[in-house]
């Protein structure tokens, strides 16, 4: 390309871009997602798999980048089938133009873009999501085979895409094919969540087999067509605990499965990463408390995040009962505590046993925590 020409396209972007901004004044505006990390990372909110026009998606690449930003996203793939082309006849087939045509915006709204590329057969192996990418032709190969592996001599990353799909009753299957992914170092995460559907076969799959925990939108409408937006409802989002916020350190991180999925208002991970999650959104604001014989009192617990925790207890204490508690996103809590004893005298640090049931560390289960509080009992007997 010429000099001149080039100089043009960039001013054609850049109106385009500039554009579409004024003209949707929704997009001009940034939701910030709370959601604390865990020390000695950031948290990075990504959505790895994703369509646009140049596969089945109704939407430009460069509109795709600009919803992420307008959503809070931090990362996005843009993984458009290399098989299923229906539009083929309208969008020129080029594997590399999405990325190449969202990358300018990208840079400019500071959202990291992954070239990816979704390997679309039917089952098995179904559909398999390969990103960071550098060459995607290589993957276009009549058997399924072939393209794993040009996908795997690119250092990619590869996880399996909504495993459940086309299933007997919806329901999971691992194949011989899967396995035999696995022992060749093919297969290293898949989709727990797609859209908002939860698998929780493919969650035990993901504990049991080590495999990386990913939740993605699959997005093929415009993002407000799917999600309301505006009433705080949100994509599902890969949480990548990253080194930094690098594309070698974002590959590191889903390579050492330091994931966390944010499903609507659950999260889905290791309780290693959901404990300090938990943990770093509450503060209880007034954490010495009295409490006369066996009457009650309250706790007040800050929660500084975008999550309504749902506590239930997990165990009585010996000095004082409690009650399921919701600590909504944002707000301040009071958590009632009931005294058992008449007698019960003096200071005591105490450990409040609760399960916190939208944060889950496997499929129905979710994570035990404490809340720490100082009491001062004094007898009415
Ligand atoms: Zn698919
Ligand atoms: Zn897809």
């Amino acid at each position: 390309m010429c000099k001149k020409s080039y100089l043009l396209l960039i001013v054609v972007l850049l109106t385009t871009f500039f554009l579409n901004f004024s003209a949707y004044s929704q997009l001009a505006n940034r939701y910030e997602i709370r959601i604390p990390t865990v020390p000695g990372y950031v948290l990075l909110k990504c959505d790895l798999h994703t369509h646009t026009v140049f596969s089945d998606g109704l939407v430009w690449p460069t509109i795709r980048i600009q919803e992420a930003w307008h959503e809070g996203l931090d990362v996005i793939a843009l993984s458009d089938h290399i098989e299923y082309l229906p539009f083929k006849d309208d969008i020129k087939v080029d594997y590399h133009r999405p990325f190449q045509i969202a990358s300018p915006v990208a840079a400019a709204l500071n959202i990291t873009l992954i070239q990816a590329a979704e390997i679309t057969r039917s089952e098995p192996p179904g559909h398999l999501n390969a990103i960071f990418l550098k060459d995607v032709n290589s993957l276009n190969t009549p058997d399924y085979n072939d393209a794993l592996k040009a996908a795997f001599d690119q250092g990619a990353f590869i996880f399996w895409n909504h495993p459940g799909w086309k299933q007997p009753n919806n329901k999971s299957v691992w194949y011989d094919t899967q396995e035999e992914f696995l022992k060749k170092g093919w297969l290293h995460g898949i989709e727990v969540v797609n859209g908002n559907t939860y698998d929780p076969i493919a969650h035990q799959w993901c504990i049991e087999k080590n495999l990386t925990l990913l939740g993605n939108s699959d997005i093929h409408n415009p993002i407000g067509m799917d999600y309301e937006l505006q009433n705080r409802k949100h994509r599902p989002m890969t949480l990548v605990l990253a080194e930094n916020s690098s594309i070698e350190s974002i590959k590191a991180a889903l390579f050492a499965r330091r994931t966390v999925i944010y499903l609507e208002n659950n999260l889905i991970g290791d309780a290693k990463y959901l404990k300090p999650i938990f943990d770093n959104s509450i503060q209880i604001k007034y954490p010495e408390i009295e409490i006369k014989g066996k009457n009650r009192n309250v706790i007040q617990i800050q929660n500084n995040s975008d999550l309504d925790y749902e506590l239930v207890p997990n165990g009585q204490t010996d000095e004082v009962s409690v009650e399921k508690v919701v600590l909504f996103a944002g707000k301040t809590s009071l958590l009632h505590l009931k005294g058992v004893s008449d007698t019960a005298i003096g200071e005591k640090n105490i450990q409040l046993p609760f399960t916190v049931q939208n944060l889950w560390i496997a499929p129905e289960k979710g994570l035990p925590v404490e809340i720490n509080v100082k009491i001062k009992f004094v007898p009415t007997k």
